[in-house]
C-alpha cells in the first residue's frame, strides 16, 4: 500500500519533504500528520478536492468539520468575493455582523446573547471564563475523551492524559481544576458533583459524543447532566463547535430538546473560514456588557481579539446559514451518511469483515478493532483502541492503511477512519466510496 502510495503521489512527497524543513513534524495541525506523507491539495470543489499530484478524491475531512455545503459552495464564495472588494476589516459595527448574529439568535435555541470569537478554541475559553465568573467557582467537569480545543484548560483527558495529569507545558494547577467523568457513567458522575459540591463552575460536553459521536452520549446521561447542574448552580456548555448547524439548524440541543446554559460554536458557523461564538444565557453573556456588569456590581470580563466578526467570516457565515434554514441540505447530508453505514455494514458482513460502520447525523465511523477483542465499537474502550492503533509502528497501523489504501482508489476518509458527508455527496460518490472500501 505505502509502495503504491508513494508512486501515485511523488509531488505531494516532494512538499512534504519542503514542509518538514518549515514547520514542526511538517504540518500546522496535529491531525494532518502523515506517514509516509500527507496529500498537498491544490483546489477543492463540492464532495471532491485534488492532489498536486493531479489525483482526484472523494472528500470526507470536509474541512475538520467545517464544510457542510462542501468545498467552495458558489453561492456562499460569490458572497465572500463580493465583501472582499468592500473591505475585510472595518475595525467597527457592520451589518454583516449584525445579521450573522441575528441568524445565530433565531436558529440557536440557547442563544440569548451572542459573543463571536475567531476559533472554536477561543469560544471554550471564553465560555469558561465566564462560568467561572458567573458562579464565582474555579472547576470544570468534562468527559474524558471529549475534545474542546487546545488552550490550557482543556489540553488533557483527550487522546492521551486520560487520567487527568497536565500535558507537557500545562500547569498542573490548571490540570487540578478539572473534574473528568467516564461519558455515560451516571453513578461516576453524581459521585463526582457530589465530591466537588459547590466548587464547580461548569460541565461542559461534546452532546453527542466525542469526535462527531465516535463514542455517542446517551440522551438520557445528557439529560441527567441537565437535572443535576441545574439544582446544584453549575452551567452546563455544550461544545457545539462540530453539532451546531450539523446536527439540526439549532445543532444537538434542538434535537436532544435539551437547552444548555453556554454553547459553544465554530465550523460551519462561519460558512468555511475562521470563525466562533459563544452564546446562552443573557445574565452569563451580559457579563462583558459594562453597563449591566456595573449595575450588578460585578467586575466586567475582558474580551478582544482583531478578527471577532470580520466581514468575510460574517459574509460565509451569512450565506451558509440562510441555506441551511432554507433549504433541505442538512436532511441529505445525514441520509448520505446512513446509506453509507447501511451499504457498508452489508459489505463487511458479506466479506466476513469484523468492521463495523455506524455514526449520525451526517458523521460515520468505521470500527477496525485491531486486536480482534469483543468490545462494543461505540464504547470508549472502543475508542482507546483506535488511538492505540494509532501508535502502532507503523507497518501495523490498520486505521493507516484504510486511509492510504483507499485513497488508492481516490477516496479520502478522515483519520479516526470515518468520514464527514456534506450536501454535496451523492450517488457517484457512495458508489465510489463503497468500492474502494
Ligand atoms: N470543540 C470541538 C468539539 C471541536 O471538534 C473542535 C475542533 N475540532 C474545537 C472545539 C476547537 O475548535 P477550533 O479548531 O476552531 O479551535
Amino acid at each position: 500500500i505505502v509502495t503504491a502510495y508513494l508512486a501515485r503521489t511523488p509531488s505531494s512527497a516532494d512538499a512534504y519533504r519542503r514542509a518538514r524543513a518549515v514547520f514542526p513534524a511538517g504540518v500546522t495541525h496535529d491531525s494532518r500528520y502523515q506517514l509516509p506523507h500527507p496529500l498537498s491539495v491544490t483546489h477543492a470543489a463540492g464532495a471532491r478536492k485534488w492532489d498536486s499530484d493531479g489525483n482526484e478524491y472523494v472528500d470526507y475531512v470536509g474541512g475538520h468539520g467545517a464544510l457542510i455545503l462542501g468545498h467552495a459552495p458558489p453561492e456562499v464564495m460569490a458572497r465572500v468575493a463580493e465583501q472582499a472588494m468592500r473591505g475585510t476589516h472595518y475595525g467597527a459595527n457592520h451589518d454583516l455582523e449584525l445579521r450573522w448574529g441575528e441568524l445565530v439568535q433565531a436558529m440557536v435555541p440557547c442563544a440569548e446573547l451572542v459573543r463571536f470569537t475567531n476559533s472554536g478554541t477561543e469560544a471554550t475559553l471564553m465560555a469558561m471564563r465566564l462560568a467561572r465568573a458567573a458562579t464565582g467557582r474555579s472547576r470544570i467537569l468534562r468527559l474524558r475523551g471529549h475534545f474542546h480545543g487546545w488552550h490550557d484548560h482543556v489540553a488533557f483527558g483527550v487522546t492521551h492524559h486520560f487520567d487527568g495529569s497536565a500535558s507537557a507545558g500545562v500547569l498542573p494547577a490548571l490540570a487540578e481544576q478539572a473534574v473528568l467523568v467516564d461519558p455515560n457513567d451516571e453513578a461516576g458522575l453524581i459521585a463526582a458533583l457530589d465530591a466537588h459540591e459547590g466548587e464547580i463552575a461548569a460541565a461542559f460536553l461534546e452532546p453527542t459524543g466525542s469526535t462527531y459521536g465516535q463514542v455517542p452520549l446517551r440522551p438520557d446521561f445528557v439529560q441527567r447532566m441537565r437535572e443535576e447542574t441545574a439544582k446544584r448552580g453549575i452551567l452546563l456548555i455544550f461544545d457545539e463547535v462540530v453539532t451546531g448547524f450539523r446536527v439540526s439548524r439549532g445543532g444537538a440541543q434542538q434535537a436532544l430538546g435539551i437547552t444548555p446554559d453556554l454553547a459553544t460554536l465554530a465550523k460551519i458557523l462561519a460558512g468555511g473560514l475562521p470563525g466562533g461564538a459563544v452564546v446562552g444565557r443573557r445574565d452569563v453573556l451580559e457579563l462583558l456588557d459594562p453597563e449591566r456588569a456595573a449595575q450588578r456590581g460585578v467586575e466586567k470580563i475582558g474580551h478582544q481579539g482583531t478578527f471577532n466578526a470580520n466581514p468575510l467570516s460574517a459574509a460565509a457565515g451569512v450565506a451558509t446559514l440562510e441555506i441551511l434554514r432554507d433549504t433541505d441540505v442538512l436532511d441529505r447530508t445525514h441520509a448520505y451518511a446512513a446509506a453509507f453505514i447501511a451499504a457498508a455494514n452489508d459489505m463487511f458482513c458479506e466479506l466476513g469483515l469484523p468492521w463495523v460502520a455506524y455514526g449520525a447525523y451526517g458523521a460515520f465511523h468505521i470500527f477496525i478493532n485491531p486486536n480482534g477483542l469483543p468490545v462494543d465499537p461505540r464504547s470508549f474502550d472502543a475508542a482507546s483502541l483506535g488511538y492505540a492503533d494509532l501508535k502502532l509502528p507503523r507497518g501495523n497501523r490498520v486505521a493507516g492503511k484504510l486511509r492510504l489504501a483507499t485513497r488508492l482508489f481516490g477516496v479520502d476518509l478522515s483519520p479516526w477512519p470515518g468520514g464527514l458527508a456534506s450536501g454535496t455527496h451523492g450517488e457517484a460518490e457512495l458508489a465510489q466510496t463503497l468500492d474502494a472500501l
